[in-house]
């Protein structure tokens, strides 16, 4: 781990990477990059890399792992082993598990599984590169994925974390501010602003929760904005103009 700055926060009140306390990193998202998924999405969020692969629904295998009257969502957050400055172990660990079932339970709300019984739902998520928020990161291309594989949902899921840094509430640590910090609280929620991932690492008092969660509603705000965007620019059909006289 890199020593820690003499100060996260800048007297200038501006973070390290140059960022307000309320400011996202910037945030590009690919769709459809995968031509043997039924839906993929690549987003970069600052200097985090994921790649997410949906397939299905399809029949799950094995046959005992099917739900006769629903579709079984699977999740897998992998991180390659080269993504991170000291190798990550390849293969599932304790944190991949835990990250790989929050985030399943996240989606849950919104994707309509009902439709599909029997089948499965898989979401296979690789992080080629980690800088802190690769959950938040492999939530928000997820989304995307699902969308681009058509799969029914009752909207977009967004997340984005916050926490505490040098005494002050800020949104979306990078990786400096994730070691270095006093807190990180990584949250998800659908469209309508219905939480559905709620995790927290150190201490906060009542006022920062709140305060923290209005920066992640703002957060989770420009996110949404961004997502729409990509799928509009893929799905929306441009509606043609009738010739004058027609
Ligand atoms: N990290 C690492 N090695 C690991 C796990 C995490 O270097 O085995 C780094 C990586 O940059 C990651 C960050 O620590 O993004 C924060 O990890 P955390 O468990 O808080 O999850 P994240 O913020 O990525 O969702």
């Amino acid at each position: 781990m890199s020593d820690k700055p003499e100060k996260l926060i800048t007297d200038d009140g501006l973070r390290l990477d140059g960022r307000h306390a309320d400011e996202i990193r910037p945030m590009k998202i690919e769709i459809g990059v995968l031509s043997r998924a039924d839906g993929s999405c690549y987003l970069e969020w600052g200097r985090n890399k994921v790649l997410v692969g949906v397939f299905g629904p399809r029949e799950a295998h094995p046959r005992r792992s099917q739900r006769a009257d629903t579709a079984v969502i699977r999740y897998k957050y992998n991180m390659a082993s080269f993504s991170v400055e000291d190798r990550a172990r390849p293969g599932p660990s304790r944190r991949s598990i835990e990250i790989s079932k929050v985030s399943r339970e996240a989606f849950e709300p919104v994707i309509m599984a009902e439709l599909f019984p029997k089948t499965a739902i898989d979401i296979f998520v690789e992080v080629l590169q980690a800088d802190a928020g690769t959950r938040t990161a492999a939530i928000n291309a997820s989304s995307i994925a699902l969308a681009d594989a058509g799969i029914p949902m009752k909207g977009l899921v967004t997340s984005c974390a916050f926490g505490k840094v040098d005494g002050q509430i800020v949104l979306d640590l990078n990786k400096e501010e994730d070691n270095h910090g006093e807190a990180d609280f990584p949250v998800a929620m659908t469209q309508d602003g219905e939480i559905t991932l709620l995790q927290m690492d150190g201490n906060l008092t009542p006022d920062e929760i709140r305060k923290g969660f209005e920066l992640a509603k703002k957060g989770c705000k420009e996110i949404l904005e961004i997502q729409q965007a990509v799928l509009r620019k893929k799905f929306e059909t441009p509606v043609e103009e009738p010739e004058a006289g027609v």
